[in-house]
């Protein structure tokens, strides 16, 4: 009997002393760790920090010790640490948190603070184990970056805006010579270059631009009942020449039904239009182009195929990322921001749907996938549904207008003035807003186009100006300018613009906003004929 007590003594103290060699172990690894270590009590009490943590904060342990590790804390946070540690240790579950800690020479760093429960062979809590690892450098390298990316964003904005502006005189003046008559063919050739490559840039700009409101988040979608097959109709009726120069054949299998979505028909044209343009782009001569459609439950699937140079495996999830190529536009003819898939998928998601990218590998063709969802029931009937391609050019009756061009940019008021001259109208021309707001008060003109930033007063004060001189709804005021966000959109009418165009101005919408009738505005007189 006392032999048994005795070897149970015997048996405990060597357990103990097994437990006690652990520790010093434990201690002896967690002292040479680059990160801070401490344990917990099972309620709470941090009774042990390794050296890194003295290191660092300069608090010894009695002075961390319990709930003095506070001292070096964010006292900010301090409240919501504390909680989020006493829950931990209520509720046994494992404690997170990112915090900053104070070291030794004043400076904050940010530590991933995580604490584990260790139980014992009954599960209950012994002890906490806990960890701080300084992330103070992948924090900033994420801030950085996030800062990185930000300004790019901003740059291809600025970049953008900047390139529309030059754009604008150059697209009027090929507008203006594309009107005259009787030019000797030579010369009709070399305009017909200038129109083309002007109006590419401006498409490329335009992309740009959408591609930047896209990954800044300021896309307004336009939405109405359209139906998805006139918009893939009007794609392709746009690539019709581009097709035919390529010399692929086309395989349309269109279904009778129209497929009514709920849309941004201008948006889901331009996915379609990209994707089409690929197709051709990355077929060599004489290759074949499917488009199809169909109705699948609540949604549309429409897929545009070729029989092309096809996509890489490793590349079909990375080509609808921004300025992402398979071949680098400078090691190929076809040239591309690399932009036109990113567009597809940034527009295509805003609308509820998905792209997806499928090639059995090099040479073998790509097939893209587009799925958008459908409206159960059209709202409006097919005769109120948007058409896309509308030719209110052609309707555009002429009227004759007295307009006034205010622009400090003088290529693009002069070329502006030329156009609307040849067109039949009178005007005349401001390239500052004091000059502007003169000509308007004695020239009385009933249609004013006004650009925005300009020195001095700027086309927002013009038009307040005006505005508040005139009391009436002549003349009409339309933005002429770089800027074509909502936001933008927003502040002109706020300064009482009636319309707001971006640069470089699409002709027939010039048109038809002349053509339409001025509300209390006399009509000019007819131009004098020679
Ligand atoms: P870009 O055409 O201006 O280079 P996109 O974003 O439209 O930019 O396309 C990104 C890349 O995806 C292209 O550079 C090309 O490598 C690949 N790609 C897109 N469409 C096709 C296609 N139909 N066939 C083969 N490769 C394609």
């Amino acid at each position: 009997m006392v032999f048994g007590v005795l070897a149970d003594i015997t048996e405990r103290k060597r357990g103990e002393a097994a437990a006690a060699e652990m520790e010093r172990h434990f201690h002896t690894l967690a002292d040479e760790l680059p990160e801070i270590a401490w344990m917990a009590r099972p309620d709470g009490w941090i009774y042990w920090f390794n050296r890194r943590w003295h290191e660092y904060t300069g608090l010894s342990q009695a002075e961390a010790e319990g709930w003095g590790w506070r001292k070096v804390n964010d006292p900010d946070l301090v409240p919501t640490i504390v909680a989020r540690w006493r829950h931990s240790v209520a509720t046994g579950e494992p404690y997170e948190m990112v915090v900053p800690l104070k070291g030794t020479d004043g400076r904050w760093r940010q530590f991933l603070s995580r604490a584990v429960a260790l139980r014992n062979n009954d599960g209950q809590i012994i002890h906490w184990f806990g960890v701080n690892a300084d992330i103070t450098a992948q924090t900033e390298a994420e801030e950085t970056l996030k800062l990185a990316d930000q300004r790019k964003d901003e740059f291809l904005a600025t970049l953008a805006h900047e390139l529309r502006n030059p754009l604008a005189p150059i697209r009027n003046a090929a507008e203006l010579l594309t009107r005259m008559p009787g030019l000797p063919p030579s010369v009709e050739r070399a305009l017909a270059i200038v129109d083309r490559q002007s109006r590419h840039l401006a498409r490329l700009v335009d992309d740009l631009l959408e591609v930047s409101r896209i990954t800044q988040g300021k896309v307004s979608l336009r939405k109405k009942d359209v139906s998805l097959v006139d918009c893939l109709s009007d794609a392709l009726h746009a690539v019709e020449g581009a097709l035919k120069a390529a010399g692929h054949e086309v395989l349309v299998h269109l279904p009778d039904d129209p497929l009514y979505a709920s849309a941004d028909a201008t948006r889901i044209v331009q996915c379609f239009l990209n994707l089409l343009n690929n197709a051709i782009k990355f077929t060599p001569h004489g290759g074949v182009i499917g488009v199809s459609a169909e109705r699948l439950p609540g949604m549309a699937k429409i897929a545009i195929s070729d029989s092309g140079i096809g996509i890489p495996p490793e590349h079909l999830q990375d080509i609808f990322g921004l300025f992402s190529q398979v071949t680098p536009a400078l090691e190929r003819s076809q040239g591309g921001l690399g932009i036109g898939l990113s567009l597809v998928k940034g527009f295509v998601e805003l609308h509820g749907g998905s792209v997806e990218a499928a090639s059995a590998g090099a040479g073998s063709g790509s097939t893209f996938t587009v799925t958008l969802p459908l409206l159960e029931r059209p709202a409006l009937s097919p005769a109120d549904m948007t058409h896309t391609s509308h030719n209110a050019s052609r309707e555009a009756r002429l009227h004759p207008r007295r307009v006034l061009v205010v622009d400090d940019n003088r290529d693009a008021a002069t070329s502006m003035v030329a156009l609307l001259q040849a067109a039949g109208h009178q005007v005349r021309e401001a390239h500052d807003g004091q000059e502007g707001l003169r000509l308007a008060f004695e020239f009385e003109p009933e249609v004013v186009l006004l650009d925005l930033g300009m020195p001095g007063i700027s086309g927002f004060d013009v038009a307040r100006e005006l505005r508040g001189r005139t009391a009436q709804a002549a003349p009409r005021i339309i933005a002429v300018t770089g800027w074509g966000q909502e936001s933008d959109r927003r502040l002109t009418r706020e300064a009482g613009f009636d319309f707001h165009l971006t640069k470089p101005v699409n002709h027939t919408e010039l048109d038809v906003l002349l053509s339409m009738d001025v509300p209390n505005a006399e009509p000019a007189a007819p131009p004098v004929r020679h």
